[in-house]
């Protein structure tokens, strides 16, 4: 099986103490049953301690919602006790994610985390391929998988060479006309992307729509409203367009492939853009848009649409119920930046 990946996983190391959002903190932490096992059988302190701070389903939040194990300096008792093999799976993986197809199997890492979403931003996307021993593959339709694997080559090359919003433009319209080739029972690439008039995004009622979305973090809403609030300035995003390009091919990357299972590419494409424009409007209306600032919008939009499945699926939902997450308004907001 072939395992495919951007070069930048490589250089992943999670750093620890000196994260300012730990997944340690405001996270649920499921334990996998096997390593539930492995502490449940421990003895000594540790062992009690496992067993008092584990139910049958994960680790037991202390009321300000640390990992129980999570020291006052940030970092993990397991981990310095018992070493990092003593961790379950979650804490093992976190924030790698993983995609299985017929014969390959797709992985990155998630723009959630401060030192990943570095990583992402930093660095070209440039995927490596290796041969792994066999793996649960999944079975999908290996025709469809051929031409997303090639349409999602085409979108992210646009992206990459294109100014930004022309480059959004083209991957919305590419997006609409590779659909109804699919609608159609063509699995061909579209000749031509459709024509995408933008219209002026309502960035207020975008945001507005997220706020009233679960959060996971206090600091989301009240960051987010207070850019809403000042939708009526006139704001330009003066970081480099590379961040935001890096970005919205992570997304097209992540998602794209997903229309595998059910051969519905919009609403990954959007998701694509949407996101993109957003995280790029958060940054214009931070006082100094530097690259710190930048990375905390993509981490925190991540954490708070991507990594919720409610959130995401609200979100998806949206795209087809609501005008405003419509194609035209996703290229509109490009024209706000
Ligand atoms: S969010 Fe990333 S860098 Fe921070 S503690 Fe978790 S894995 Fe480490």
């Amino acid at each position: 099986m072939i395992y495919r990946y951007p070069s930048y996983c490589r250089s992943f190391k999670c750093i620890a103490d000196k994260c300012t959002d730990s997944c340690c903190i405001g996270w649920e932490i499921d334990i996998d049953p096997q390593t539930l096992a492995k502490y449940k059988a421990m003895d000594g302190a540790l062992g009690e301690k496992l067993r008092r701070c584990t139910d049958d389903s994960g680790f037991i939040l202390t009321p300000d919602e640390r990992c129980p194990f999570l020291d006052e300096r940030g970092l993990c008792e397991l981990i310095l006790s018992i070493g990092e093999d003593s961790l379950c799976r979650i804490c093992t993986e976190h924030p790698r994610y993983y995609e299985w197809f017929d014969g390959v199997k797709e992985g990155g890492i998630g723009l959630c985390c401060e030192a990943a979403a570095e990583l992402i931003l930093k660095n070209d996307h440039i995927l490596c391929c290796d041969d792994i021993p066999e793996d649960d593959g999944a079975e999908c339709d290996n025709e469809l998988f051929e031409l997303l694997c090639k349409a999602r080559e085409d979108i992210t090359a646009h992206i990459m060479r294109d100014e930004l919003p022309a480059a959004m433009r083209y991957v919305l319209g590419y997006a609409e006309a590779l659909q109804d080739n699919i609608d159609s029972g063509e699995y061909v690439l579209p000749d031509k992307a459709y024509d995408i008039i933008p219209e002026p995004a309502d960035i207020k009622a975008m945001i507005d729509f997220l706020s009233k979305l679960e959060a996971a973090d206090s600091r989301w809403i009240p960051y987010i409203s207070d850019c809403a609030l000042r939708a009526s300035e006139k704001h330009v995003y003066s970081g480099d367009d590379i961040y935001l390009k890096r970005i919205a091919v992570y997304f097209v990357y992540r998602y794209f492939l997903k229309g595998v299972s059910d051969g519905e590419i919009l609403s990954k494409v959007r998701l694509a853009v949407i996101s993109t424009g957003i995280i790029g409007y958060l940054v214009s209306c931070s006082k100094t848009q530097e690259f710190c600032d930048i990375l905390h919008a993509a981490k925190s939009y991540s954490k708070e649409i991507e990594y919720s499945s409610e959130n995401l699926e609200a979100l998806y939902d949206a795209f087809y119920d609501m005008d405003i997450f419509g194609a035209s308004a996703a290229a509109g907001l490009f024209d706000l930046l």
